[in-house]
């Protein structure tokens, strides 16, 4: 059996976890190595099991734990080359990472540990940014954290997905009527911005086929969102394909500092 972990979404770090008795990988390491250890714990798995990480893109909130868990578990990480160089030069993450680096390639699938995974670039403002599809043992997940939009060919990947965790950032009009200033509520609407629930709701809508068996959506803004505005938007988007949500989905918010958990 597998087990899915969301240890934290949002701006104040991202982590997910997806593991079985044989090997364990996390995606981003946006919160501290000991914060990762005990929520870890808290879900019955041990910190030792993580095989390996992979690195969505170069922005604090994904890689601030990023140097200390992949030394202190000395397991490789994973990006692609324009990605590590961006990393190395981060003053979150820095040259430390050398010997764990390990380069993909956007767009070629490998395999590792059983593990099969594929990168491709999504548009967000980083130094790239990269969606993963990793094919865990027969089950498959896409991720998708950060981005301004969803690509055509990012439908690709998700075409054989099992589970979809993927962003919902803000609702339009607590964003607009926010306090943030301008210049960062345009940055944030942006093509390589955040998924407002509207953007990811019509996402959902072509992502969605019959295997599909969850949606996780992740990233929700603390001051721009709710996880009831959130799952209201992505549930009437599936339900006017004529789905039943809960009955013939799964559609879950993903909390910010919470564990969430699903075995598959
Ligand atoms: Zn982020
Ligand atoms: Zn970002």
């Amino acid at each position: 059996m597998g087990k899915f972990l969301s240890i934290s979404s949002g701006s104040n770090g991202n982590c997910y976890y997806i593991g079985n008795g044989h090997t364990a990988l996390i995606v981003d390491a946006g919160i501290g190595f000991r914060t990762i250890k005990s929520r870890l714990a808290s879900a019955g798995v041990d910190v030792a099991s993580v095989g390996m990480i992979f690195v969505t893109h170069d922005h604090v909130d994904h890689i601030r734990g990023l140097a200390s868990v992949a030394q202190r578990l000395s397991v490789p990480v994973y990006a692609t080359a324009k990605l590590h160089d961006a990393l190395s030069r981060h003053k979150a993450v820095g040259p430390e990472l050398s010997g764990s680096r390990r380069v993909l390639r956007a767009g070629y699938e490998t395999e590792m540990r059983g593990v099969r995974c594929v990168s491709f670039e999504v548009p967000h403002d980083a130094a790239q940014t990269l969606g993963y599809r990793i094919e865990f043992f027969g089950t498959t997940f896409v991720f998708m954290t950060d981005l301004g939009f969803v690509p055509d060919y990012a439908y690709g990947y998700c075409a054989s997905a099992d589970y979809v965790i993927i962003e919902s950032n803000y609702d339009v009009d607590m964003l607009l009527g926010g306090n943030y200033p301008p210049d960062l509520k345009a940055r944030i609407m942006s093509d390589r911005g955040h998924l407002s629930n509207e953007a990811c709701a019509a996402a959902l809508r072509r992502i969605w086929h019959p295997g599909l068996r969850g949606i996780f959506l992740c990233h929700l803004s603390k001051d721009n969102n709710t996880q009831e505005l959130a799952y209201n938007t992505a549930r009437s988007s599936l339900t006017s394909l004529g789905l039943s949500v809960p009955g013939d989905i799964r559609l879950e918010c993903m909390p910010r500092s919470e564990v969430f958990s699903m075995d598959f």
